[in-house]
């Protein structure tokens, strides 16, 4: 029976969906007090990475899609930045804006399953949250860990390195337009848009061996520049060499360079290395379940020209972001 929440407030809310025991030992006080008490110790002497992320209806999602995939997506995408440092993940806070609308408790119950799920998969633990009433959007701060001098960032490539990537390109554009247009063709690309998968293993692997990371959200170029900006230094990318799904390629043979060089939604790791650790790199990404591909190299700061392409005739004045809708 669909129930309307109208009737709940917060506390119940939080109280019949989201007040869970932990599973993990290190959680002192969960939810339910004024703040949750975390024993330190987890961190093994480790540095604690924190970071935040928000979706917002038909801004990252669309309103028509089932509650525990929004919950698997804002978890998933929030947890590919606790990879692309080389972090654990270990604890997490929600913050849940609720329209008075369309929120019952089948919602709910979907939304707080799917979110517990993955959750579980990756070993981290809700800790806190809020809940409000408005437009409906998610915020999740994740804590991780990671060694000090290990942490993966973004202002280190240095000339001459190369560029590497995980997995396939262009997977979350393509699944965008088999969305928009409603044409459900494809499971893989689907799950890959509505629960990509965090590259955490991988993240893991990666330590001391790579100079710079980052995970692909906005697209191919655009994530490259922020490595380009933040280490000072420009990028040449083989066209060709970009790893794009033979699915992809098929379903959109006009489409599949651009969605791969431009498309955002990937959450793979983009990551730079001086060639000396490319084998033990491929093996790292063997261990991990994760192919990995060369596509270019560092060089020298080219002053404005941070990206530069080579190998196959593409379209340079397409946007990475965009936007739902
Ligand atoms: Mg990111």
């Amino acid at each position: 029976m669909v129930v309307s929440v109208l009737s709940m407030d917060e506390f119940e809310i939080i109280k019949n969906y989201f007040k869970r025991e932990s599973f993990r030992s290190d959680v002192l006080l969960g939810i339910g007090d004024d703040g949750a008490v975390l024993d330190l110790k987890a961190l093994d002497n480790e540095n604690l990475v924190m970071s935040t992320d928000t979706l917002v209806e038909n801004v990252h999602f669309p309103s028509s899609i089932n509650a525990g995939l929004i919950a698997k997506r804002a978890l998933c995408t929030n947890l590919s930045d606790t990879a692309a440092m080389g972090a654990v993940p270990l604890w997490f806070t929600l913050s849940l804006t609720l329209p008075e609308e369309n929120t019952t408790t089948a919602w709910l119950t979907d939304f707080s399953q799917g979110l517990f799920e993955e959750a579980e998969k990756f070993g981290c633990t809700l800790v806190g949250g809020d809940t409000v009433r408005g437009h409906l959007s998610i915020t999740i701060t994740i804590c991780g860990k990671a060694p000090d001098k290990e942490v993966l960032k973004r202002t280190t490539a240095e000339p001459n390195d190369m560029i590497f990537v995980s997995g396939t390109l262009g997977d979350g554009r393509a699944a965008l337009s088999l969305i928009q247009q409603k044409k459900f063709v494809s499971e893989r690309l689907l799950y890959r848009f509505y629960c990509p998968q965090p590259m955490i293993d991988l993240g893991v692997e990666l330590r001391n061996l790579v100079s710079s990371c980052i995970d692909i959200s906005d697209g191919l170029v655009s994530d490259l520049t922020h490595i380009c900006n933040a280490s000072k230094v420009s990028a040449v990318l083989d066209v060709s060499k970009l790893p794009v799904h033979e699915e992809v390629k098929q379903l959109f043979p006009d489409d599949f360079a651009e969605f791969g060089l431009y498309g955002g939604d990937d959450y793979q790791l983009c990551f730079t290395a001086p060639e000396s650790e490319k084998a033990k790199i491929i093996n790292a990404g063997m261990r991990s379940n994760s192919r990995i591909t060369p596509i270019g190299r560092i060089v020298k700061s080219m002053g404005s020209n941070k990206v530069m392409l080579e190998g196959m005739d593409v379209n340079e004045n397409i946007s990475g972001y965009r936007h739902f809708g």
